[in-house]
């Protein structure tokens, strides 16, 4: 009896620590979207941890804009120059594809859950406020 008492303890905290690890790979996946805007207006935002395909299209101007394994990148676009497509493949902070002919931005938002603590308690933006 004792015994597996024992052994079922022991099975509870081998998963409860399973558990605990698969939730924090996954906080760290969900994090980073990505903002498409078209012609200075904002088009949309996505999730970098879902693959994804994203069809913009404006009269003639047509992007296809690809999601996966966590990066983004032009997959297709009708534009003269291509260089879209050349830029590669963007998922970090900074990160941008530019299709100038179609004046469309690719940028990576980091998730800033982090920080959204912080701002939410009034004393923390407090000193922002009354000094500019
Ligand atoms: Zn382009």
């Amino acid at each position: 009896m004792k015994k597996k008492d024992l052994i079922l303890g022991a099975g509870i905290i081998v998963i409860a620590l399973a558990m605990l690890l698969v939730m924090q790979l996954t906080r760290g996946e969900e994090g980073n979207q990505i903002r498409v805007t078209l012609d200075g207006k904002i088009y949309g935002t996505y999730s970098l941890s879902k693959d994804q395909t994203i069809e913009v299209k404006d009269g003639d101007f047509y992007n296809r804009i690809r999601i996966e394994d966590g990066k983004a990148y032009m997959e297709e676009a009708n534009c003269p120059d291509g260089y879209c497509e050349e830029q590669g493949k963007i998922s970090g902070h900074t990160q941008t594809i530019v299709c100038l002919p179609h004046k469309l931005v690719v940028e990576v938002l980091e998730n800033e859950n982090d920080q959204s603590f912080g701002t939410s308690d009034p004393e923390d933006v407090a000193p922002d406020t009354i000094a500019k």
